[in-house]
């Protein structure tokens, strides 16, 4: 495993500025909170899918931080998140779902998050449609994307657990995606981009952001189409510090 391998300092490094705790258990032991990563594609499939689950599963691991457990099709989104389900997870990531994703109960999945539960949507998350409810849970929707690009990235907050050691102006390669039904009032910007990726117009163009939902937490980022991006060290910090502050760290 050499993938983890490379994080370790990173993980080791973070895990020390931003403990978290786990669910005490009968043993006197520590269980790490659960999340439930859900990784079905209802149309575009992301080659890079198993890679993105060997992270969210390598980082919670090496972290401490949470286990995974997976939802990959279709009847097993529909049989963990019943409310009872629900109520076993700490996190839900939709990580690269592509389209629909047949949640159980709508409303009570909503209800979850409102009630404390961390969601995390990854790159494909934003293509879910005909709900606006989620989509306003996430704070945007996939508009578009163009051919991959390279850019530079604008953090937006230097301060926060998700864009640590990153700076203004980091240059990456990736597909990257546009958004509506986006309200900047409504989220708290992480990264963003202030040309169009493809066309080099000036504007703003988030990319990365967190919402208060209740006392749910939600993360968002566009980030997570190329393997190269997948496993690369800035992105598994990222994805550790969104994931770690949507849990409450
Ligand atoms: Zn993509």
């Amino acid at each position: 495993m050499r993938l983890l391998r490379a994080f370790t300092p990173v993980v080791v490094a973070v895990a020390m500025v931003l403990p978290l705790a786990g669910t005490p258990t009968a043993a006197g032991g520590e269980e790490p909170p659960r999340l439930l990563a859900v990784t079905v594609a209802n149309g575009y499939v992301h080659e890079v899918t198993p890679v993105l689950e060997e992270v969210l599963e390598g980082l919670g691991r090496e972290s401490g931080g949470w286990g995974v457990d997976f939802a990959r099709t279709n009847e097993a989104v529909k049989e963990k998140t019943t409310p009872e389900a629900l109520a076993g997870y700490r996190g839900v990531v939709f990580a690269n779902t592509s389209r629909d994703v047949p949640v159980a109960d709508r409303e009570a999945f909503l209800a979850w998050v409102e009630e404390g539960g961390a969601f995390v949507g990854v790159h494909g998350a934003s293509t879910l449609e005909g709900w606006p409810e989620f989509t306003a849970l996430l704070g945007g929707q996939f508009d578009y994307h163009k051919e991959q690009a390279t850019v530079k990235v604008r953090v937006d907050d230097a301060g926060h657990a998700a864009t640590e050691g990153l700076e203004s102006g980091f240059e990456i390669h990736e597909e990257m995606y546009l958004y509506r039904h986006f309200d900047r009032q409504r989220v708290h910007m992480l990264l963003s981009l202030d040309r169009h990726p493809n066309t080099g117009e000036p504007g703003f163009f988030p990319w990365a952001w967190t919402r208060v939902q209740g006392r749910g937490r939600v993360f968002h980022t566009g980030a997570g189409h190329r393997e190269d991006i997948v496993r690369s060290d800035w992105f598994a910090r990222h994805l550790l510090g969104g994931i770690r502050w949507s849990l409450g760290g």
